[in-house]
């Protein structure tokens, strides 16, 4: 990696927030003139010892329509090389290289013909979805927003505190329903095609084609055919 490539951008870490155990946000300095929209990655560059280059992509949980610095969300992965490296090392003030933001898991161009969109998410897949959630809200006043969100317990859940801020902000147009592996209830421990199906049916507001279904899981797309 020739850091001089203009390909190649420095960016420095301003502050670093454990939001559960083994997941960081990585908040970055101003001043980087990196454009994204919500929804996608920051490819991360570092060379290995071997004296290869490693590329790593983390999605950006910042907002874009809002005014905060950019960030990103990782999760510490057992041996990984460069997910330890950040989670174990990384300190402000550290700089790191990138080549940039990426990525097609945006909000469509014709988001003005739905009138509600509903979000899944489970573990640290919710990274990019919290900038969607985030940024539609403010963006999209004819929106509402549902989010069913799937972690181990409620002390494992990232974002748990913001997103439950954004429902007190926004009570009428989103709503967040939480499901915990260590729930006694069973339907609602994790996310199923019923429990999908079930969701849908209960908090649509309107027909089957005002509603727009985004998330990482393929689940989701076997389950918009029964809808
Ligand atoms: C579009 C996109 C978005 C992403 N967004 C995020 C995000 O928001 N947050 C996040 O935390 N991650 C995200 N990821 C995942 C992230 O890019 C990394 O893949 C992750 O951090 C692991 O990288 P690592 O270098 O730490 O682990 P790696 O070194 O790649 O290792 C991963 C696993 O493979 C094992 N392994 C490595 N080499 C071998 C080998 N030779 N043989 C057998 N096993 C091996 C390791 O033990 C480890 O368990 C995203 C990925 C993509 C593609």
């Amino acid at each position: 990696m020739n850091k001089n490539d203009r390909l190649y951008k420095t960016i420095i870490i301003k502050e670093i927030k454990e939001e559960v155990k083994g997941f960081k946000t990585f908040v970055f300095e101003e001043g980087h003139h990196i454009h994204y929209k919500a929804g996608q990655y920051l490819t991360l560059v570092q060379n290995s010892r071997e004296g290869e280059e490693v590329r790593r992509s983390y999605s950006i949980t910042s907002s874009p329509v809002l005014d905060e610095p950019l960030s990103i969300g990782v999760k510490r992965v057992e041996n990984g090389f460069f997910s330890r490296q950040l989670i174990d090392n990384a300190k402000p003030g550290d700089e790191l290289v990138t080549i940039g933001s990426g990525g097609f898991f945006v909000l469509p161009d014709d988001i003005q013909q739905y009138h509600q969109v509903f979000f899944f998410a489970a573990g640290s897949g919710i990274t990019p979805v919290y900038s969607l959630l985030k940024t539609g809200l403010h963006l999209h006043p004819q929106l509402s927003f549902v989010l069913i969100y799937s972690n181990a317990s409620a002390g494992k859940t990232v974002f748990l505190s913001p997103l439950q801020e954004l429902q007190k902000l926004f009570p009428h147009r989103f709503h967040l329903e939480l499901l915990f592996s260590d729930s006694a209830n069973l339907f609602k421990a994790r996310l199923h095609r019923d429990l999908i199906l079930e969701s849908v049916y209960q908090l649509a507001v309107r027909n089957r084609n005002s509603m727009l279904f985004v998330s990482p899981f393929p689940l989701i797309l076997h389950c918009k055919s029964a809808i």
